[in-house]
């Protein structure tokens, strides 16, 4: 289209590199296996950790919200959008959470880019690992803080770091408690420290850990047992707990406050009785059904096993996010469609999503997963990692 040239020609370019992606459909439910183009494949795609998304009491529940309160809500939570079960979901997740309080926000995205936009000013400086999440990203775009990148996991650049804003109001630090393209946990106990000796604040991202570390899944701060020395958690409410959403659970000043300000949350309408009632229910699942969790790590060792086993490299991961590496932008893409050829759903992730050079197949395990499921999305992996010479 006229106007638009400069577009296609960047687009151009992405398909000579082979990296240009439509977006696949699915044309079933989100379970262990998913229908692509009329074929049954397994599915090593989703974050669908738990399988939550198809649970029966999470469906039940989103049922009989939408019969009694209808489809939607109609207005923002700060005008006529706050119904009596988005409180007590939030409440609810504190709880879970063992914080005072907890906000939710319409995705996890607009958590991060609502708490980092609005708590900070031109007086403090925000410091973030380099390998942190995209939201999070954009989030410190939006403050007028100063910024800090340390390198990834880096204690002694994160000491460095503290030591060259000492002076600033408030110090946040930031990181993801799971790295999403990686799979490594980040050091959240040397972190606190740090933090404690230096006077800062902490804010973890827990999209990828919630429903997958600490007990029932509460996160990274319950499986370093540091409950009450992270300030603020945020996360996600659309991997593990299989719906959409994202929350922020800390303290009730910041919980005020972010209601009175950050803009995601004071200008975005709330979310639909469905999606909080399906929310609530999956915290039940979690909190009585902890053989899901369980299921979902038994699930996680034996597919790396078997992933180094046949000599693929799978980095740091220590989690059910185990990337495959690959390098090459293409070849990456090559080998997610070999994989799909062979029955089995893996994503390509390439540039920019990752470093140049840093390609891979990403794979997540989840608890739907059976051993057969997993035995042979490994025998595909064989094959395909063997036709493209990776292994
Ligand atoms: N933080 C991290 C670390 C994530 O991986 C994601 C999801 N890609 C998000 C935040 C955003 O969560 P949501 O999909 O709920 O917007």
């Amino acid at each position: 289209m006229k106007g638009f040239e400069y577009l296609e020609e960047e687009i151009r370019e992405w398909k000579e590199l082979g990296t240009y992606r439509p977006l696949t459909e699915l044309e079933s439910d989100q379970d262990s296996k998913v229908t692509i183009q009329g074929q049954r494949v397994i599915q090593l795609s989703s974050n669908n950790y738990l399988g939550l998304t198809t649970h029966p009491r999470l469906k039940k529940a989103a049922l009989e919200a939408v019969e009694k309160y209808g489809a939607g809500t109609g207005s923002v939570r700060t005008i006529a959008g706050t119904f009596s079960m988005h409180e007590e979901f939030e409440r609810k997740l504190a709880d879970f959470k063992h914080t005072e309080a907890a906000l939710v926000f319409q995705s996890g995205f607009t958590a991060n880019v609502g708490v980092l936009s609005s708590i900070l000013t031109d007086q403090d400086v925000v410091i973030s690992d380099a390998l942190n999440h995209a939201s999070i990203i954009d989030g410190i775009r939006l403050t007028k803080a100063g910024r800090r990148i340390y390198k990834h996991v880096d204690m002694d650049d994160l000491e460095k770091a503290l030591k060259e804003t000492e002076g600033a109001r408030t110090r946040l630090v930031v990181t993801d408690g799971v790295f999403s393209m990686d799979g490594d946990v980040a050091p959240l106990p040397d972190i606190v420290e740090l933090c404690e000796k230096y006077d800062a604040l902490v804010m973890v991202d827990d999209a990828h850990a919630s429903g997958v570390m600490g007990k029932n899944g509460r996160g990274t701060v319950d499986h370093f047992n540091l409950h009450g020395r992270v300030h603020i958690q945020v996360g996600t409410l659309s991997k593990a707990i299989g719906v959409l959403g994202g929350y922020v659970a800390g303290p009730s000043v910041l919980r005020d406050y972010l209601i009175h300000r950050a803009r995601p949350f004071l200008f975005s309408t709330s979310h639909p009785p469905a999606v909080t009632a399906a929310c609530k229910a999956a915290i039940d699942v979690l909190l009585e059904e902890p053989e899901l969790v369980e299921r979902l790590w038994e699930n996680t060792r034996m597919f790396k096993k078997g992933l180094h086993d046949l000599g693929f490299q799978t980095g740091k991961s220590e989690t059910p996010i185990t990337p495959v590496m690959v390098g090459d932008d293409a070849l990456a893409m090559k080998f997610s469609d070999e994989l799909l050829e062979e029955g089995v759903y893996a994503q390509g992730i390439v540039y920019p999503t990752v470093a140049k050079g840093e390609a891979r197949v990403r794979t997540i395990v989840t608890a739907g997963h059976s051993k057969e499921d997993l035995e042979r999305a490994l025998e595909a992996f064989a094959r395909a990692g063997r036709k493209l010479g990776i292994i």
